[in-house]
């Protein structure tokens, strides 16, 4: 239910505009394939995916030989699940969490993308799994980061580890791990700063981190999640470019889904970067985080 409300707009931008598109042309032909490109790009799915999905989809009409533009939505849907999922075939992608050993999720962005709130309501759903979860407050640069990481540990109810503001966020995540291990931990969050200003410091920062935990625990960090902002658009991509540039982005986030129409970014971020998203983001509350399912998503765009 709460999936259906936070895919509103997106749902009814983009149901509304093809169901449009279909009564308008009844018979698929060249205009129609035409403004069905000119919607999909205005949702954001991406030029470049835009147009693979319309060539397979040409493909596809003509092998089915289907001529009423009523018949052609149910290829969309099909085809663009394909689009997202690639060659891949593993088609649910679960976060990577270690049975009975230490798990280290670490976790970048942006400042403002809703990092700090996917961080408190990843640990909330953790811990409702019976996950003892611990959080490291990585970013020492931002005013007032460390108090809210806080905030959020006490409404998840899970321990955060700290340092003042403006120390060194390696050593935060030194201590950490050192906790985690100490209290028997499952899982350790660890946020980390955002200020893409200064790209290079900051990706030497992410670096530093990452050694640190690839040292004191082997096989992590299990996961390393990249937050992204659906209402920013293309930008997204630009981000995630940047940071999978400087480190392995195992997973998205994808935080703001319920604030914008475009949803259509999900499957850019997917063909483009070919980087799975692991969750969505559809409102401000603890429970607003749900495991990304592409096929739930693209039928859902239609229901
Ligand atoms: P950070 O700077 O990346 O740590 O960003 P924050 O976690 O502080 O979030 C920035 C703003 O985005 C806050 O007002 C959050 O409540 C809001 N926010 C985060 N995730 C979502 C989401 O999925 N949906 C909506 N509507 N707002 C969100």
């Amino acid at each position: 239910e709460k999936y259906k409300e936070g895919m509103k707009k997106t749902r009814n931008s983009f149901s509304g505009r093809i169901n449009d598109l279909i009564a308008k042309y009844r018979k698929v032909d060249e205009d129609f394939f035409e403004e069905l490109e000119e919607v999909l790009i205005s949702a954001d799915v991406g030029v470049m995916t835009v147009m693979d999905l319309i060539d397979e989809l040409k493909m596809e009409v003509k092998r089915q030989n289907i001529k009423d533009t009523k018949e052609v939505k149910d290829v969309i849907s099909e085809k663009l699940v394909e689009i997202y999922y690639g060659d891949d075939d593993e088609k649910v992608e679960k976060l990577n969490i270690q049975e009975n050993q230490l798990s280290v999720i670490l976790v970048v962005g942006v400042n403002g993308v809703g990092k700090t709130t996917s961080i408190g309501k990843l640990a909330h759903q953790l811990k409702q799994q019976g996950k003892n979860v611990v959080l490291a407050a990585g970013d020492t640069f931002r005013a007032g980061a460390i108090e809210q990481l806080e905030v959020w540990g006490e409404r998840a109810e899970v321990d955060v580890i700290k340092q003042s503001a403006g120390s060194d966020p390696a050593a935060v995540i030194f201590d950490g791990i050192k906790a985690a291990k100490s209290r028997n931990a499952d899982v350790l969050i660890c946020d980390t700063a955002g200020r893409l200003q200064n790209k290079v410091n900051l990706m030497n920062e992410l670096a530093k981190v990452k050694r640190i935990i690839e040292r004191e625990i082997p096989g992590a960090p299990h996961e390393v999640l990249l937050v992204l902002d659906a209402t920013t658009g293309q930008n997204a991509l630009n981000q995630a470019k940047t940071f999978s540039e400087a480190t392995n982005v195992s997973g998205i986030v994808l935080t703001k889904l319920d604030g914008t129409a475009k949803g259509g970014i999900v499957l850019a971020i997917r063909n483009g970067l070919n980087i799975p998203v692991k969750f969505v983001g559809l409102g401000e509350q603890v429970g607003d985080l749900r495991e990304f399912n592409a096929h739930a998503f693209v039928y859902g765009l239609f229901a």
